[in-house]
């Protein structure tokens, strides 16, 4: 056998997964139905196999290429398979003819005889044609013997017309195939790059966070389902806290503004430490970050703030010899009823403000209306 077809050779062993071209079980019965192929069928399939096809498969494909090879593109076959191929291919697909058709295995070897024949760029309509063919021969073949016993031809040849139907049908869905796959990886890598784009546009390159934009979009959002609440109708609570490094200029200008990245970075990676996995952090300027809190009371993300405050603090950069201390100033506001997101941030950054005046390294909380007081190294401010 020639090497360059080996490709297109079905291997006799070999049990194709139907599922692999879109067919379920469900589908199976659903296309079986359709065609008007049941169970009894089975009983005269193996008839068809025993009175036609058995002993004679050859001679049938044989026949079947000679009037074939009239068409123009039959030179096809010839260049892109091999003839020797083909006709293996087309004798085993005989011997098997209608044998289980219900089952997967059945279904998955013609269809993977479509994939062959579109990999090999043979057009479905010789595919189809050479259906038609073998359709006609068994016909024929079954019409001399049973000439005279009408009540046994006419069931044998409604069964044939089927399962040549369920052959027609398979080979377009096998040619189908490949189209499909080609979409679906298209799909895929275009829902790749999408999703790349989207994470570059909304990330900040230094420090991994959301943007900006991004994080004022997620917390326009947040706001509006928690003024609506999780049940549609009572608010639920939301806190979004205001994190500025203390004395940040001194550091840049210490240690040069690369160091004053690493530093950035290393605070960005401190409060992603320290915050629950739902929490979201944004990267709200050049130093300053903002947490959104969801589902949230002031008096938790108090402990949250604090949790970060004290993570930053115990948590010098080093970088080669240097230890480089930084703290962090935080203002914590809690959404009001109806609240935008302007006016929360706001009220957030001044309680941030009162906690740098208040000498830093501390977290402040903008009271809400019903706020109760405060202790420890948290402060409570008189109501924003
Ligand atoms: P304070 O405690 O009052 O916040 O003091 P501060 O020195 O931190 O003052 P401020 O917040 O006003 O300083 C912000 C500094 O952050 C000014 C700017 O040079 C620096 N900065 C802003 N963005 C970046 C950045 O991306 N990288 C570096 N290295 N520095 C930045
Ligand atoms: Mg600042
Ligand atoms: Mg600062």
């Amino acid at each position: 056998m020639n090497e360059r077809h080996a490709p297109y050779l079905m291997d006799t062993k070999a049990t194709f997964d139907c599922a692999t071209f879109g067919f379920d079980n469900a589908r199976i019965q659903e296309a079986l139905s359709v065609l008007g192929l049941h169970a009894e069928h089975a009983k005269l399939a193996e008839r068809i196999r025993s009175e036609a096809t058995e002993g004679e498969a050859e001679a049938l494909v044989h026949s079947c290429c000679v009037a074939l090879a009239r068409e123009r593109s039959f030179a096809l076959i010839e260049r892109s398979m091999g003839i020797e191929c083909f006709t293996q291919t087309w004798t085993r697909h005989l011997r098997d003819y209608g044998q289980d058709f219900d089952t997967p295995k059945y279904f998955g070897e013609r269809l993977a005889i479509a994939a062959a024949f579109v990999r090999a760029k043979i057009p479905l309509g010789i595919l189809q044609l050479q259906h038609s063919l073998t359709q006609q021969a068994l016909i024929n073949n079954l019409s001399v013997k049973f000439a005279d016993d009408t009540a046994t031809l006419r069931p044998l040849i409604d069964c044939i017309l089927k399962l040549n139907s369920l052959d027609v049908y398979l080979s377009a869905e096998g040619y189908r195939l490949p189209q499909i796959d080609e979409l679906r990886k298209a799909l895929t890598r275009l829902r790749k790059e999408t999703s790349h784009w989207h994470q570059e546009a909304s990330t900040d390159q230094l420090t991994g966070l959301m943007r900006y934009n991004t994080l004022m979009e997620t917390l326009d959002h947040h706001i509006n389902m928690a003024h609506r609440g999780h049940d549609g109708r009572s608010g639920s609570p939301l806190c979004v806290a205001m994190i500025d490094l203390d004395f940040f200029k001194k550091i840049n200008d210490t240690h040069g503004h690369v160091v004053g990245d690493f530093v950035l970075k290393h605070v960005a990676g401190r409060i992603q430490a320290a915050v629950r996995d739902f929490d979201m952090v944004g990267r709200f300027g050049g130093e300053e970050f903002v947490i959104i809190m969801t589902s949230t009371h002031l008096e938790l993300a108090k402990v949250i703030a604090e949790r970060i405050r004290k993570g930053v603090m115990e948590t010098p950069l080093h970088l080669k010899e240097l230890s480089i201390p930084v703290t962090i100033s935080v203002g914590v506001a809690m959404l009001r009823p109806g609240e935008r997101k302007e006016t929360l941030i706001e009220r957030a950054d001044k309680a941030m403000y009162k906690a740098k005046e208040a000498g830093r390294n501390r977290v402040m909380l903008a009271k809400d209306t019903g706020g109760t007081g405060d202790t420890g190294d948290s402060e409570t401010l008189p109501e924003l």
